[in-house]
């Protein structure tokens, strides 16, 4: 127990599972922890000594399982191993904390989802600014940048980080996102000198300048404190683990984490709900790991380069043409397995034999794909590809057809690879042979047909004897183990073959273990060349997959406009039109037009369910996916090349992130407003719902004068206030357009059609009618509204007896009165008497109670 203290202490914060022979225990808080997780027996020791110690275990062979669903609900997890084997004497065994396990560290298949990144982040925070740094030790990926506080929360939501490195006492200010570990350090670790030095040390480079990390030291921190915090929890050289690349987020169209939930890039709205509802499900055939988390992170952050964008949708446009050659290509990127992450379990040492021999096999596709390659003339379809073949046929050349998972399993090594071990597994099989002859001629010389020779770990070989067959063992026998029924012995001809077998047994698995280690050594060190492969197949995979899925789904390639124009022929929804193709109903393409200098403000109205939604996603995602490179739904797209799409979409409740839902769509509207540029897109779905009528659609008037008169980025409003269908009238910028309906006495049909124009009503009473409601209250509704109407008018007749059927509501927004505003604005009110200054005031008051 001193020793297992010893080893706890070393690893404060994570559950310590202490191998002891066949199993790992946990003790104390521990065991009580996993036993709950595990739903595994605790059990206590030391019982009779009084203080009881509460302990449970899992046998080792099946912890990989057991570890899995640990870090999969967020616990870190420390292994301690025995350095040395068991001796027969009590002597205790040397242990020692092998590794950490953390839910950012994590590199085994069970524990990570292969169309996805596993992001170990850092945090480190100065004045309001935040340098990030973050790292897929299952792949050796590695990024920093420094951004604003704001940006920081948005980034770390998306990225979908499993756990955050922080300084001691400093939480990230993760403004509520998605919950994930958070991993507290020692200060110092953060501290200029010290996080500089690991990452020189660790990529043995003079000087930060060389990854533009020279003039960065909010990025160098942070970027140190996860050097630093994988290398204490891996206890091993990284090599496979990339620079830290420095970016800066305008490299890239930003998508803060509101707009991919809102759009449903990749996940849906509501946990739950469908997976098949997002559009990387709609988008993600690709055939391999590399390429899905490739085209994750294109979907994430779409480019804002125009060329790098036009040279993606080259490739596209060449693979979509050329059917036969995109299947064969996709089909022998399909024998590729995840490079990027076998490669990391090389270099940290915890690959298999199978892990090894996959690696092999997937870089023998190489040359294939490098054949293929040479029928296409796009620039991103023309690569070199380095085969590593070296590498390649030292593996294939080593490892044997069907290698056991374990190595201590033996038969790793291929027959024939080394002559030594060759003769050393003869003797070994032989010796079975050998065993098997002398089981039937003792069996013949003492009659006992039950006699049996036998091999066990602790006693060697042996012959057993029933206890009712003892009478007839032979004098010469040697007793060596007694049994309940049954007599073990031995005989100086079974001891000598045994000590022959055994050492050649042992020579066998250490021989077996120098040769993979050095296959293992030999591959880690051309890490560099592999993983630039696989960035390649990633890329051919990803521009294959958007191939497959413009033929698919009939998209066209989108083409871009300078004047800043937008105008989509028949676009289409690309995730609704396969839900609705699969419920057998037709979608209906709508157009979209936005002018670079007027009306580039759209207000949609028209009834609920009428298809607005729909229509200003579809725009955004239309643009996204133009912007990552991929062919459109639609029948033809002259777009604009956005630094932005923004959402605020619908009443999505977040009362689990504790904000109420009007003050969630106020904040998102804030950082709408305050981040726009005119180059932004800009989605606004039912601003001011959350509010009274007033107070909302005072608000929703605001922010369109505002977008309009400060902003100008292009804006698809939809809306339930049909007073805001007047700003078209008065703003230059702003047009009208609706989602049409039929209708066909009392019923309403949706036609989900976009028509220039305002509605002529909301049809609040038909859409609940279809809804359900029990006809006694459409009915008195329908009443209700009459006599409101009725009302209202009267009230429009006497505030504005002149303009006929002024509306009402316009007066509340009108601007202020110009020639009351300008009156004000100049008095000289240091130069004003007391009696002058009340004598205005008369006036003016008088002035407003008249109009
Ligand atoms: P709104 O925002 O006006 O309430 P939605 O955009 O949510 O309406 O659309 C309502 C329903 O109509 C959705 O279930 C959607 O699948 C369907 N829908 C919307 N647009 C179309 C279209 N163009 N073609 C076919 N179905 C559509």
């Amino acid at each position: 127990m001193r020793q297992y203290q010893a080893a706890k202490q070393q690893v404060p914060g994570a559950l310590l599972l202490f191998r002891l022979g066949d199993f790992y225990e946990l003790f104390y808080e521990d065991a009580v922890t996993a036993a709950s997780v595990l739903e595994i027996t605790l059990t206590a020791r030391n019982k009779e000594r009084g203080e009881p110690i509460p302990m449970c275990g899992v046998p080792y062979h099946a912890a990989d399982g057991y570890i899995t669903r640990l870090i999969q609900r967020g616990y870190r997890i420390a292994i301690c191993e025995q350095m040395e084997e068991a001796g027969p004497g009590k002597k205790l065994v040397r242990r020692e904390v092998t590794r950490v396990i953390t839910p950012g560290t994590a590199t085994d298949a069970g524990q990570l989802r292969s169309h996805e990144n596993n992001y170990l982040a850092a945090v480190f925070s100065k004045n309001g600014r935040s340098g990030l740094a973050y790292a897929d030790l299952s792949t050796g990926e590695f990024r920093t940048t420094e951004l604003s506080a704001e940006d920081l929360a948005s980034t770390l939501e998306t990225l979908n980080i499993r756990e955050v490195l922080h300084p001691e006492g400093y939480p990230v200010d993760s403004a509520g996102g998605a919950p994930c570990l958070e991993t507290p350090l020692d200060a110092w670790i953060f501290g200029g000198d010290y996080a500089g030095r690991q990452i020189l040390e660790n990529f043995k480079l003079l000087s930060l300048d060389g990854c533009g990390l020279g003039d960065k030291p909010l990025a160098v921190a942070a970027a140190g404190a996860v050097l630093h915090y994988l290398r204490e929890t891996q206890k091993t050289a990284l090599n496979h683990l990339q620079r830290p690349a420095y970016y800066q987020r305008n490299d890239h169209m930003v998508l803060d984490a509101a707009t991919v939930r809102n759009l449903e890039l990749v996940d849906p709205l509501f946990a739950g709900e469908r997976r098949d509802a997002t559009l990387i499900h709609v988008l993600d055939k690709t055939c391999t790991g590399l390429g899905g988390r490739l085209l994750r992170r294109r979907l994430l952050n779409p480019s804002c380069n125009q060329a790098e964008i036009e040279a993606r949708l080259d490739d596209v446009g060449e693979l979509a043409n050329k059917i036969i050659a995109r299947t064969d290509l996709r089909k022998v990127l399909g024998g590729i397995q995840d490079l990027e992450r076998l490669l990391a379990k090389i270099t940290l040492g915890t690959a298999t034999p199978r892990d090894v021999l996959a690696l092999g096999r997937s870089l023998a596709q190489l040359p294939r794909v490098a054949v293929l390659l040479e029928q296409f003339e796009a620039t991103g379809l023309r690569r070199e590809i380095d085969p590593v073949t070296d590498v390649c046929d030292k593996i294939l050349g080593a490892i044997a057809e069907e290698p056991p998972v374990n190595l201590a399993d033996g038969g790793t090594i291929r027959d024939g690879f080394r002559a030594d071990l060759d003769e050393l597994r003869g003797l070994s099989r032989n010796s079975r042979q050998y065993i098997a002859a002398i089981e039937t001629r003792e069996r013949a010389q003492t009659g006992i047909q039950s006699l049996k020779v036998r091999f066990n770990n602790v006693f060697g070989f042996y012959i057993e004897i029933s206890k009712a067959n003892m009478q007839l063992a032979p004098a010469s026998y040697e007793r060596k183990q007694t049994l309940a029924n049954a007599e073990r012995f031995t005989t100086p001809e079974l001891k000598e073959l045994e000590s022959k077998v055994l050492s050649a047994e042992d020579q066998i698995l250490t021989l077996e273990r120098e040769i993979f280690a050095e296959v293992r050594a030999f591959a880690a060190a051309e890490a560099a060349r592999i993983q630039t492969a696989a960035a390649i197949v990633a890329e051919l995979d990803v521009a294959a997959t958007l191939a497959q899925v413009a033929v698919e789904n009939r998209y066209r390639r989108p083409r871009f406009s300078d004047s800043g124009e937008m105008r989509i022929d028949a676009g289409r929804h690309p995730v609704i039109e396969k839900l609705t193709e699969k419920e057998a109903v037709r979608f209906i393409p709508n157009d979209v037009y936005l002018h670079s200098s007027n009306e580039y403000i759209g207000v949609i109205t028209g009834p609920n369910m009428g298809g607005k939604s729909t229509y200003l996603r579809q725009a955004a995602l239309i643009l996204i996916l133009a912007q990552l490179g991929s062919y459109v739904p639609a029948e033809a797209a002259l777009l604009p090349v956005v630094d932005r799409v923004f959402t605020r979409i619908g009443a999505a409740d977040n009362l689990a992130r504790g904000r109420s839902t009007f003050m969630m769509e106020m904040t998102e509207a804030a950082a709408i407003l305050n981040t726009a540029t005119p180059r932004s897109f800009i989605v606004l779905d039912e601003i001011g719902r959350g509010t009274s009528t007033y107070d909302g659609l005072a608000l929703a008037w605001a922010v369109i004068e505002y977008i309009h008169g400060v902003i100008h980025a292009k804006t698809l409003f939809a809306t339930h206030y049909h007073e805001l269908t007047e700003l078209a009238d008065q703003l230059s910028g702003v047009g009208n357009l609706h989602v049409a309906v039929k209708e066909l006495n009392d019923q309403i049909l949706f036609i989900r059609k976009v028509e220039p124009g305002s509605a002529d009503r909301s049809y609040g009473i038909e859409v609940a009618r279809l809804a359900g409601l029990p006809l006694q209250v459409i009915e008195r509704a329908r009443s209700v509204l009459l006599h409101h109407e009725v009302r209202e008018h009267a009230v429009r007749q006497k505030l504005a007896p002149s303009g006929a059927g002024a509306p009402l509501q316009i007066r509340l927004f009108e601007p202020m009165n110009q020639a009351l505003a300008d009156r004000v604005r100049a008095l000289n009110v240091d130069e004003l008497r007391p009696i002058e200054a009340l004598q205005i005031l008369q006036e003016l008051q008088q002035e407003l109670l008249t109009r």
